[in-house]
Order: C-alpha cells, then structure tokens, then sequence
C-alpha cells in the first residue's frame, strides 16, 4: 500500500475477517440513506481526530451519509475548554461567571456556522456540548453526546453546568464504565474507542522503514528504546516518565523518546513542552520529539522500533496510544486509570503502574526478562484484533444510531 493511501472497508477482512464487515453491511441496511454528523472541536491531534478521520469515510461506504464538522474558536475559547477538560477530569478549577459566559458564546457563533442537518448528531466531548441548545423543538433527530475524556470524578461546579446541556441530549457515550454518571437521566452506552489497522500510523512498516526514522531523529537502534508518545499535558505525566526513566538508567542502559505534538485546541501544550525541554536538558538519551499533526509514519517506526511503550497517564480518557503499541507487539507500562486498564491486562499483556517508582520496576523488569516481553506482546496483539479495532467501534456507533431511535433508560453495555 502506498502511504495515504486510503482503503476501504472490504480491505478490513484480512484483518478481522469476513463475518465482522459482513456484520457491518448488515447493521447498516436499514440505516441506508440516512444521514450521520460528526462535531468536534479539532480536525488533528488527539485521538478523537484520530478516530473520525476514518470512522467518516467507513460510514459513507455503508451508505449512510456521514459529515464530520469541527468548531472554531479563538484563544479565549481553548482556554476556558481547556478549563473544562481538565475539570471534568477531577481538577479543581477556579471558573468565573465569564468564563461559562465565554463558553456559551463560542457555542453560539458556532451553531450559526454548523449546520446540524444529520439524522443522528454524535457532539464530541465538552467543547461542543452547547450546541444542543440548537436542537429544534419536536425534531425527529437524535441526538448523542459522546464523551471521550474521564468523567469519572468531574468537578461538581463543572459538571453541573455542563450537564444543563447534557441531558438536552438523547443519549450519552462514554469509554469506560467508571465513566457513567449515575445521576444522568439519559440512556448511556459504553463504547471503548479503536484504532485503525491499516492507517499510515498503525499499518505493518519493514524494518528499513523502521531504521530510517530512528536514525533520522538520532535514536540508537542497537539500545533499548523506552517511548511514550502523547500531546504534551500534564494528564499524560512527560515529567513522571522522565523519572522512571532515570531511575531504570541507575541499573539498565536505555533510552527515552517523548513524541508528541500539540492539539489546536490544547493550549497548555507549549508551557509543559517547555518543562519537559527544562527536565530533560543534559542528557543525549532523552529524545524530546515535536511532531507535526500528519506525522501518522513516524510514530508508526517509533512504536515498531520501541522496546517497551509507555502512557504513564494520572488521568485518560481511553489512551489510544496503549492499542496503537500493542497492536504492534509491545508490552505497555500504563498508568491505572481511565481506559488504560481495559486495555492492559496487568502481567498478561503489560503492566498498570500507579508512579514514577512502579514504572521502572516494571520497565526495569522487562527490560532484563526479553522473552517475557516478546510473549506479552504477541498477546496484546490479540487483545487488540478482539477488542479495539476500528471495524468493533463502527458496528458500536451504527448500533447506537439504532437504538436512538428508541431512547431507553439505563447503562447499556454493548
Ligand atoms: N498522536 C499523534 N501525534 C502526537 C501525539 C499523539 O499523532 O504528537 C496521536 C496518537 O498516536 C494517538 C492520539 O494522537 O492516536 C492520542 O490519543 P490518546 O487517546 O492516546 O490521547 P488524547 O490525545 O486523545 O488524550
């Protein structure tokens, strides 16, 4: 396959055969013709553009119209989101009455730009979540939020004005069970996320291509590679990784790669990149690589190339970076929280980690016992071809276009 290449779903059978796609034109069938919008606040960077970069074209295959739109802002914007994102994951965050007002506002220019015409509208996360107030009275659309980042101790200030918009809603998605807000009177579905097989970042590379990148951001093959690849955000803990790293290099030689880039609607991620720069001065191993949005290729390598993957996280949504390294046999060290831990199975296919300390024992472990980590990575291969492929995620938003229609109570687990 030529790189950017794009494949359609047919090409998925190779991967998870043909009673799964064939489930997929079937689900499809009585959805044919109609229509699917997407809206969420960035076209790149993070894994829900990750997502809906394919999710679009897959869905169109089956015949059902599907749009994916994304909301504009200006700095004012993202840093009141931002403020959001990091409240509903647990922080406390001092919000004035101006900066709600600052939200509803950006709402608002947006829903005079976005045209919410889908027969079934899925609202990415917190930042659009006002767009609901647009939902026409008495409409026979349905209308989802799906929420991608850890709900599962908001902030109750934070989670108490956003929910006014979210139970506007029809239904709620959420990734991980912790997630599901029991005081939500709308139906809640869990769907884990996934990645994409044959996409440029997760497709088989040769070990020429592999070799290329390492040696083009000066990485020393022939050495241990430890990587975690993530936006630079405190959530995702560079300083914590650089810790354990230190710690494992007391004993073991090795190497760091932090890869990341920035979201456009992440504008905390230049002053953490700035201290994990600071943290990192002195010492050739650590490899601090900021990368542009497309660089789907080179973190492909990186991950191929790495020893053991890390997502040290303290918070996460799901963490796709945990699927993209175990689909490519690496053993994961992950931080137990969010959806990482539906994804390592600790001592099976990685370890769940709770700090700086845990990680290197584990990283130190694997690094001395290289069999073990071949083994756990051959059964993280598997765990990801079940469970977090984007084929299952498709079939689980086609599902829950259905079952909109008939909006019910309760936590349904598909
Ligand atoms: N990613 C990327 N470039 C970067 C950092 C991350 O392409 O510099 C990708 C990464 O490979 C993964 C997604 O962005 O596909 C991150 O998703 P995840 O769920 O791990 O975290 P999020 O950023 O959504 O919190």
């Amino acid at each position: 396959m030529m790189q950017g290449e794009k494949l359609g779903l047919d090409s998925y059978r190779q991967v998870v055969g043909d009673r799964v796609v064939g489930e997929l034109y079937r689900l499809a069938d009585r959805l044919r013709g109609s229509s699917v919008q997407h809206v969420n606040s960035t076209r790149a960077g993070g894994g829900v553009a990750e997502i809906l970069e394919r999710l679009t074209p897959l869905t169109n295959e089956l015949e059902i119209r599907a749009h994916w739109d994304v909301i504009e802002g200006e700095d004012e914007f993202w840093r009141v989101t931002k403020m959001f994102h990091n409240a509903i994951q647990g922080d406390e965050v001092d919000f004035t009455s101006a900066d709600f007002d600052t939200y509803i506002k950006w709402n608002r220019l947006n829903s005079q730009k976005i045209d919410l015409f889908g027969d079934c509208v899925f609202i990415h996360d917190p930042q659009p979540a006002a767009l609901i107030e647009r939902r026409k009275p008495g409409t026979r659309q349905r209308f989802v939020w799906r929420c991608h980042i850890d709900a599962s101790t908001p902030m109750p200030r934070a989670w108490r004005f956003l929910e006014q918009f979210v139970r506007r809603f029809d239904a709620s998605i959420f990734s991980a069970p912790q997630f599901a807000q029991s005081q939500l009177r709308i139906p809640q579905f869990l769907i884990a996320p996934s990645i994409d097989p044959l996409s440029p970042k997760n497709r088989p590379l040769s070990a020429d291509q592999v070799e290329s990148v390492l040696e083009r951001f000066h990485v020393d093959r022939r050495r241990p590679i430890l990587l975690q690849v993530s936006r630079f955000d405190r959530f995702k803990d560079p300083i914590g990784v650089i810790r354990a790293y230190r710690m494992v290099k007391e004993t073991n030689d090795c190497q760091l790669v932090l890869a990341g880039g920035s979201a456009t609607d992440d504008p905390d991620g230049a002053a953490v990149l700035v201290e994990v720069q600071e943290e990192a001065v002195g010492d050739p191993d650590i490899h601090v690589l900021v990368l542009p949005p497309d660089a789907h290729f080179e973190i492909n390598a990186l991950q191929r190339g790495a020893s053991i993957v890390l997502q040290k996280s303290l918070r996460e949504g799901f963490g796709l970076t945990v699927s993209e390294a175990l689909w490519k046999g690496k053993p994961v060290v992950g931080g137990a929280t969010g959806g990482i831990p539906l994804q390592i199975l600790d001592g099976v296919n990685g370890y769940l980690v709770y700090s700086p300390e845990g990680a290197a024992f584990r990283i130190r472990y694997l690094l001395n016992h290289p069999e073990v980590a071949s083994e756990m990575g051959r059964r993280g291969v598997e765990m990801v071809r079940q469970n977090f492929l984007l084929t299952r995620n498709l079939r689980e938003y086609l599902m829950v276009i259905h079952a909109a229609q008939e909006p019910r109570r309760g936590i349904i687990e598909l």
